[in-house]
């Protein structure tokens, strides 16, 4: 079964030419995404997430 999930933020194209995004489920959980190396990963605030998201843009060369 899919679980729940929104996008939140912008989707950001990153270096390797993957794409990253920060989303929610319906408890409200932040989670970090990336399409480049596969990234699934709880965030502790939308401050960090959303610093993590312009780093991980530019730093993120994977490509899938
Ligand atoms: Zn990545």
């Amino acid at each position: 079964m899919d679980e729940y999930r929104e996008i939140v933020s912008d989707i950001l194209a990153t270096t390797g030419g993957a794409e990253a995004w920060i989303e929610t489920n319906l408890a409200g959980y932040l989670t970090k995404r990336c399409t480049g190396c596969d990234l699934d990963e709880d965030a502790q605030s939308w401050a960090q997430a959303l610093a993590w998201l312009t780093e991980h843009a530019t730093a993120c060369t994977a490509r899938r």
